[in-house]
């Protein structure tokens, strides 16, 4: 269930989508015209918007413009538009917007969309999520690195290296395995790569912490954790 913000002039269809959105158990706010739609965008977070191309005091393909440009893309954008020739599709997907529908449509086919969108931003959200070993985190999104409120800077190796350990923490991880699966190396190339790395990184994320978090397994290997 999302909260969704619904903009379009037209009363009669406003409150057939909104009746069937809180049937479906979303939380609903309705802009009825340009201006209503930004003063709800500037002062509330949604996480799905339905916009109306044509409106008064404003247009939905500015609008999504607008939003994109201040917000990101995080949140879906279905536009609606009458008219349905191919250059409103185009402009409304270049806008920003994810998906479209033309009307009339039925509402079993805004919600099937709607759904579909919810859970891809769902999936992309989980994608990102930041990843945690005691005090240590890992931001994908950002791709930044912290040891308590402390910024680590890594290169792009370390940065897959300590990714691929925090993403098996607790595992003892060999040599062969982090070179099959960091550096795509199938086979013990005899070289010291992945110890010289693992160095680096110790020196980055645990030399200045007494809480050592990257340990040394004897006869096999590596393992991260907290
Ligand atoms: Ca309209």
């Amino acid at each position: 269930m999302a909260k969704i913000l619904l903009v379009e002039d037209e009363v009669n269809i406003a409150s057939f989508i909104e009746r069937g959105l809180r049937e479906s158990g979303h939380e609903v706010r309705v802009a009825y015209h340009g201006d209503e739609a930004r003063e709800a965008l500037q002062s509330e977070v949604f996480e799905l918007l339905i916009l109306d191309i044509i409106l008064p005091k404003g247009n939905g393909l500015q609008i999504c413009r607008d939003y994109r440009r201040q917000q990101g893309y995080a949140t879906p954008v279905i536009m609606l538009t009458a008219l349905g020739t191919t250059d409103d599709i185009v402009g409304g997907l270049d806008a920003g917007a994810d998906d479209y529908l033309v009307k009339p449509f039925s509402f079993q086919e805004l919600e099937a969309r709607l759904k579909a969108l919810l859970r891809r931003s769902l999936t992309r959200q989980e994608a990102d999520s930041v990843m945690r070993c005691g005090d240590l985190t890992l931001d994908p999104s950002g791709h930044r690195a912290l040891r308590g409120d402390v910024a680590i800077d890594l290169t792009v190796r370390e940065y897959r290296l300590l990714e691929y350990f925090m993403q098996h923490q607790g595992i003892a991880l060999s040599r062969l395995t982090l070179l099959r699966d960091v550096w795509d190396k199938n086979f013990d190339t005899n070289t010291n790569v992945v110890d010289v790395y693992v160095n680096y990184l110790r020196t980055k994320i645990d030399k200045d912490y007494k809480h050592k978090l990257l340990h040394t397994v004897v006869g096999v290997g590596y393992m991260l954790e907290a």
